[in-house]
């Protein structure tokens, strides 16, 4: 089958090396800086390196990397820094200033309104610029540099009792540079305000390289703040009257600069010197200022929690109960309407969490619409009058009330499910984010939501409606297909539309996620020529040569504000008639059918960075050890979907055989994809999911294809084989693999770390594995049967013995079936018509296993190989019909996950001992990828009841040969280290650290020299 392009011939992702929106003001300094083809960009960035001690990235592959955020957009970059230290980005400020070059200053990269793509110089303060350097928990604030994140600022002040309050849903991965630069809040704004209201004071690079601090009285200090708020303040002065009028009057509000929170200031009487400047530069979206650190405030953490749910018959209901609800103080009111409802009761996983919600009142008790309402408090007395109050409030309402921590969590699920869900709309208009940020007064918002629907209705499509109710910011998001010209204007005329309407009731089109690209155009509509003619007057006090992040919210060219237009240009994908056609299909290995093929599988990633998270989860283990963009899930995204789609500019390797070949063969793509562990976390972590694993193994056999596959990569996938020589005389093979002559050459012909032990080999367990005799003795018994992966069969065969021992203590007959290799190691290696032939011949060998419904369950002790299974075997292009391998699929299970899951059915229930010490459990990456650690957990926890601790320990770091390789050790055990290393060093000797993992057991001895056993092996070992 062929990998369809996604409409055809049609659909393009725009070559974004043509198209910035300068205005001639911007054009001008870049065009004094040596202009900016490839020999320019070398010297600069040469120059650059010498002047800054951190990474300077100028190559095509790396800028196109930092080419989008997660809005719709894509702008090749100048460049990207990656300083070492906040003077180091200063550094890169002042080289730029001197040269005339544009700035874009970065956090996360997670902005939706595409002020985070530029035609400038990135710095990228993620990385490194990340320290808290005070807290003071007595005087509630802290001092950090502005690459941390919200929630590592929240997790290190923790034990103060306190937090900083501002909580965008990004808060995981999204910088405090970031959050001032778009003046983020989330949920809670309604009790906490926005980032403008928990900033003190602001650490600041300006245009030119000086560094300076924007706090209440720093002008009395600092001669070149005086002068700026002098002027700052005469520019607030003139145009006082037109502030009070035409600013909108919502707690939210985040279109153009944030004058009017300089006019409250002297409203409140505050002398011009002692005016504060920083919440000017919240919202700013990086063109007045470089943040390089912040005093923030903080709030005392709430000692009770309740969290209400409602449900509404029609969306009109649930809106009108906002009001009366905000009478009781809620800390969030969050809304879901009908059309997400609706999409979590047609989903498996969330399914659940709509049927638990209590049926709305009246008619026929249908619930299409729900509000979340939670309580803060200083003790559990005031939530419950508060709980009571909101009863009061809506009597016609039946009301859920969680108190505790894990109910709370739960209840949420679906709630934050709702953006996620959206993009599961069939079809191909998809919730696009345009309109997504109306902050509308909350009287006006069921007019809002009445009105916004006809206008979306009008052009003949529908949106859906969630988010933050209580303060009037609902996230509408309208299915677009924004491949279709046609649907891109009716995108444009909604988006002008929409604005019109926050207006004339009171509200603003920007209350959130800022103005950007999207809706920058829709300012002067908004706030008026003399309005905006302020705001320029503004950006230039601060940076006359109009170098910080150019053309966003304003265009200091003073001509005309950016059309309309230009909201649907430089789109990340636009459609464009001169695709080479080379990249339009192609034959893949994999199925990507439910993904519109190939190219539609590489643009599934939407840029929200969750795989930039540091904790929680196994997504994505290369970035959490090496915070690099590069080695992020969503790096290797835009990676292959830039290669894949012909925008990479390539640098190939080998000879090019076909027209196409370069594409596959792309340098800096190999390198990108080269750290990514095929850990599948980001198949089910990422809210999109993004299958990385699959679509590298898809890149890297189109590129052996063309040119051929290495001799490593063919002999690493032949592990079957290898195995099973090594197991014929395992106390030799064992022996010479030691020995630092032949491990030596093994080593390098294999390309393995030289500081890797090799696996060891034992006796077959075939050889071990009387059937006959069990045949015999247990011909009643219900039958499973153990698959003998590579491992189970040659490597470990003790743990193919201890399942053995323990299926039959609990009543089982166990066959064991030596059917042959699952193909995990030459599926990982990019393998894929090899892997297909040896699974073919693999599932013949199963045919009988599978067919036979007499065997109950089949057995595999090694998830990687039950992930082939349950995974790959689905969705590979292979001979053996479907319904065969679904069947398979169904009845495979971890021996553990089936001990648990047939509990109420096993013939007999053996007595187990308890354990003496902790029982730590390390789930392997594919099995929390795919069914989550307590596949092995809930029987473990049968034994180990509460002794039992599951680490959240995310890969280890091997993932099968991957952290064999030379290039690859230190990057393993820097993952290793993350959590499982001080872990496993933490043990007693009474401990025990199970793994079912085989690479997970090697890294833990290569690592800590630590022995970590199976489950089956410790279940075994529990056997009374
Ligand atoms: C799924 C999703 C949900 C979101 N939910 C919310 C939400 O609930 N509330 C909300 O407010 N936003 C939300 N956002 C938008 C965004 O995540 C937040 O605004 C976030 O705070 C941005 O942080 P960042 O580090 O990613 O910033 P970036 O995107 O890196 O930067 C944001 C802006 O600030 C500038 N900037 C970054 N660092 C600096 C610096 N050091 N100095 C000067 N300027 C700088 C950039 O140039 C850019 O203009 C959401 C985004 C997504 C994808
Ligand atoms: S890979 Fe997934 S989690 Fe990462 S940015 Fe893309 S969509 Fe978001
Ligand atoms: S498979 Fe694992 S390592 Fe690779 S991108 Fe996904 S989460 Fe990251």
């Amino acid at each position: 089958m062929q990998a369809g392009v996604r409409r055809g011939r049609d659909a393009k992702i725009c070559s974004m090396t043509s198209l910035p929106i300068l205005s001639r003001a911007q054009v001008t300094p870049i065009g004094r800086a040596r202009g900016l083809d490839e020999d320019g960009r070398e010297d600069l960035a040469r120059e650059l390196a010498n002047a800054v001690e951190g990474e300077v990235r100028f190559d095509g592959h790396n800028r196109m990397l930092y080419a989008t955020d997660a809005s719709l957009y894509q702008v090749e970059p100048v460049g990207v820094v990656i300083p070492s230290s906040v003077e180091d980005a200063a550094a890169a400020v002042r080289f730029c200033s001197e040269r005339g070059l544009p700035i874009l200053p970065r956090g996360g990269g997670t902005s939706l309104a595409g002020q985070c793509t530029n035609l400038a110089v990135v710095i990228d303060v993620s990385a490194r610029c990340r320290h808290i350097l005070e807290v003071n928990a007595g005087e509630k604030f802290v001092r950090v540099e502005p690459g941390i994140t919200v929630d590592d600022l929240n997790d290190a002040i923790a034990g103060t009792g306190l937090f900083f309050a501002p909580d965008p849903a990004t808060a995981r991965h999204a910088s405090i540079g970031g959050c001032i630069g778009n003046n983020a809040a989330g949920s809670r704004s309604v009790r906490y305000g926005r980032t403008s209201e928990s900033v003190i004071a602001i650490d600041a690079c300006l245009a030119d390289g000086t560094r300076v601090e924007f706090a209440a009285g720093s002008a009395r200090r600092d001669a070149r703040v005086a002068e700026i708020t002098r002027r700052v303040v005469a520019l607030v002065r003139k145009n006082e009257a037109l502030i009070r009028e035409r600013f909108p009057k919502t707690i939210r509000r985040n279109a153009g600069y944030g004058l009017d929170m300089i006019l409250q200031q002297l409203d409140k009487g505050v002398a011009e010197e002692d005016v504060n400047l920083s919440p000017l530069l919240c919202g700013s979206e990086g063109t007045l200022a470089m943040t390089l650190g912040a005093k923030l405030a903080l709030h005392e953490r709430p000692k009770a929690k309740a969290l209400a749910v409602l449900s509404f018959a029609t969306l009109d209901d649930a809106i009108e109960a906002v009001i009366p609800i905000l009478a009781t103080k809620p800390s969030a009111v969050e809304l879901l309407d009908d059309l997400v409802v609706s999409l979590a009761r047609a989903n498996t996983e969330y399914r659940k969490y709509v049927e638990l919600l209590p049926a709305p009142p009246g008619g026929s008790g249908e619930l299409n619409a729900v509000l979340y309402v939670e309580y803060f408090g200083a003790s559990e007395a005031e939530v419950r009058e508060r709980v009571d109050a909101l009863k009061q409030a809506c009597p016609a309402s039946p009301v859920q009330v969680h108190t505790n921590a894990t109910a709370m969590m739960n209840a949420w699920k679906l709630r934050k499910a709702g953006e996620p869900l959206l993009h599961g709309v069939p079809g191909s208009r998809k919730p696009i984010t345009f309109v997504e940020d109306n902050a509308i007064p909350v009287e006006n918002l069921a007019t809002f939501v009445k009105e916004l629907r006809k206008i979306v209705e009008s052009h003949g499509t529908r949106a859906a409606f969630y988010a933050h109710a209580s303060v009037g910011v609902l996230h509408v998001r309208p299915l677009i297909d924004i491949h279709d010209e046609a649907d891109r204007e009716r995108m444009r005329a909604i988006a002008v539309a929409t604005a019109d309407l926050a207006r004339s009731l009171g509200g603003v089109m920007s209350g959130e996620h800022g103005d950007g690209r999207v809706r920058g155009p829709l300012l002067e509509r908004y706030f008026g020529a003399e309005m905006m003619q302020a705001f320029r007057e503004l950006k230039l006090i601060f940076d006359p040569a109009g170098l910080l992040n150019p053309g966003n919210v304003v265009d200091v060219a003073g001509d005309s504000p950016r059309p309309v237009a230009s909201m649907t240009q430089q789109l990340r994908v636009e459609p464009e008639p001169g695709r080479p056609a080379a990249f339009g299909s192609v034959e893949t290995s994999f199925d990507f059918s439910d993904q519109h093929g190939l190219d539609g599988a590489v643009e599934m990633c939407n840029g929200s960075g969750v795989c930039r998270k540091k904790q929680g989860g196994t997504m994505c283990p290369s970035y959490m050890a090496t915070l690099d963009e590069r080695h992020s899930t969503r790096g290797r995204g835009n990676a292959l979907r830039l290669a894949i789609t012909g925008q990479l500019k390539l640098d190939t390797v080998g000879e090019a055989s076909q027209p196409d070949a370069d594409v596959w063969s792309d340098k800096g793509t190999m390198q990108t994809l080269d750290l990514c562990l095929s850990c599948k976390a980001c198949k089910t972590e990422c809210p999109s999911n993004v299958d990385i694993s699959k679509l590298k193994a898809e890149y890297t056999s189109q590129r052996y294809r063309r040119h051929g596959v290495p001799i490593a990569a063919r002999i690493m996938g032949q592990i079957r084989t290898l195995n099973k020589l090594g197991a014929m005389m395992p106390g030799m093979a064992n022996a010479v693999n030691a020995s630092s002559l032949v491990g030596g050459v093994i080593r390098r012909v294999l390309g393995i770390d030289g500081r890797r032990t090799l696996p060891a080999f034992s006796r077959s367990l075939e050889g071990m594995w009387d059937g006959e005799r069990d045949a015999k003795q247990s011909v009643d018994r219900p039958r499973v049967v153990l698959f003998g992966d590579c491992f189970t069969m040659y490597n470990e065969s003790s743990i193919g013995m201890a399942t053995k021992r323990v299926m039959e203590a609990f009543g089982y007959r166990v066959e064991l079936a030596n059917a042959g290799c699952c193909g995990r190691a030459k599926i990982s290696l990019g393998l894929l018509p090899e892997a297909i032939d040896e699974i073919d011949a693999t599932l013949e060998k199963l045919q009988s296993v599978i067919e036979d419904d007499g065997v109950v369950a089949v057995l595999v002790a090694e998830p990687s190989c039950l992930s082939a299974f349950k995974d790959d075997w689905l969705t590979l292009k292979l001979k053996t019909p479907i319904v065969l391998r679904a069947k398979l699929a169904k009845k495979s299970f971890l021996p553990e996950q089936f001990l648990h899951a047939a509990w109420e059915k096993h013939p007999k229930r053996p007595a187990m001992k308890a354990p003496a010490g902790r029982v730590l459990l390390h789930g392997h990456c594919h099995q929390k990828a795919l069914w989550g650690a307590s596949s092995s957990a809930d029987m473990l926890r049968r034994v180990a009841g509460d002794k039992l601790t599951v680490l959240d320990s995310g890969c280890c770091g091997m993932a099968g040969s991957f952290g064999y390789g030379e290039k690859r050790f230190d990057l393993s055990m820097q993952i290793g280290e993350l959590v499982l290393f001080p872990a496993a060093r933490g043990m007693t000797a009474k401990d025990v650290l199970v793994a079912p993992g085989t690479s997970c057991r090697h890294q833990v001895h290569d690592g800590v020299e630590k022995k970590a056993v199976h489950p089956m092996v410790y279940l075994a070992g529990s056997l009374a």
